[in-house]
């Protein structure tokens, strides 16, 4: 794809191990774009910028400005502004769109897991799963439980957490990737008797569903948002190596 330049939407290993693989491509200019969430965020090969781009219209303006001819969504399932803007932005400028998701996680014998539509949703059904709750959904949205005062809370995420937080929240500031020894001892040391997670995908963070079903520990799994229509998708990175062959040799016939 010789003088190509391509915008990945990051903040996944994915988005990371994509952008080294194109980094190594004769001629293709990589740029990765994070949201800038993080403070020490891992850095992707190539050229990185931080920060909202204002919307579709900011983002749209940016693929213009720096001639960017294929944009990459390879955003976590969760991020779907984010997705949705690229769709908006990419139709405004006639730029290709491919996107990588990586699949969700399924429920295997043994497991004991509750479907929830939303953060919401879950915190309405902790109460009757469990009273020492591990929270594994991230920082951020943690007003969905601020009200449970009468249930115990280990959350866990890579920054410290901020106002409303449910009154009896303990907090572990760590990264993946997690150990199914690791998260076992974990669940036991704290006599968690509910995890809360979101359907991530992934292998970095599902060790925690194999000692959960070891545990026989209750998993109240928040469901992922619509992915957009239309979207080429690939759930892996060679998969999207070969989309983007596809749009290349679409654009050069
Ligand atoms: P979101 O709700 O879809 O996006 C909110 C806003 O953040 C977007 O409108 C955009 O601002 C900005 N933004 C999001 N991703 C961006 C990116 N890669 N580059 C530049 N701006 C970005 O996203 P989110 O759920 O807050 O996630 C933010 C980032 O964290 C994403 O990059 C995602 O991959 C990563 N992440 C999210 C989760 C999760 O559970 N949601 C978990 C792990 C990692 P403007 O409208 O101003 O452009």
């Amino acid at each position: 794809m010789p003088g190509t330049h391509i915008l990945v939407l990051g903040g996944t290993a994915e988005a990371r191990q994509l952008a080294a693989e194109l980094g190594g491509l004769p001629g293709t200019r990589v740029t990765t774009s994070l949201a800038g969430r993080v403070a020490r965020p891992r850095t992707p090969v190539g050229e990185v910028r931080i920060g909202g781009f204002g919307g579709p219209e900011g983002l749209a303006e940016w693929l213009r400005e720096h001639r960017v001819d294929v944009v990459v969504d390879a955003t976590h399932p969760f991020a779907a502004t984010i997705s949705a803007n690229a769709v908006a932005a990419a139709a405004a400028t006639g730029t290709a769109l491919v996107a990588l998701r990586r699949p969700g996680w399924h429920a295997r014998p043994g497991d004991r897991w509750h479907d929830a539509a939303s953060l919401a949703d879950a915190a309405a059904q902790l109460p009757a799963l469990g009273r020492r709750v591990f929270l594994t959904t991230g920082r951020l949205g943690l007003a969905a439980f601020a009200d449970l005062g009468q249930l115990r809370f280990l959350v866990r995420s890579v920054e410290a957490p901020g106002p409303p937080l449910p009154r009896h929240t303990s907090v572990i500031l760590e990264r993946g990737p997690f150990t199914v020894d690791g998260e076992r001892e974990l669940l036991r040391t704290h006599r968690i008797d509910v995890l809360v997670t979101k359907d991530s995908g992934g292998p970095a963070t599902a060790a925690k569903l194999t000692a959960a079903r070891e545990l026989s520990v209750p998993v109240v799994v928040v469901r992922r948002p619509p992915a957009p229509d239309g979207v080429p998708t690939a759930e892996d990175v060679p998969g999207v190596l070969a989309l983007l062959s596809r749009a290349a040799a679409d654009r050069c016939p």
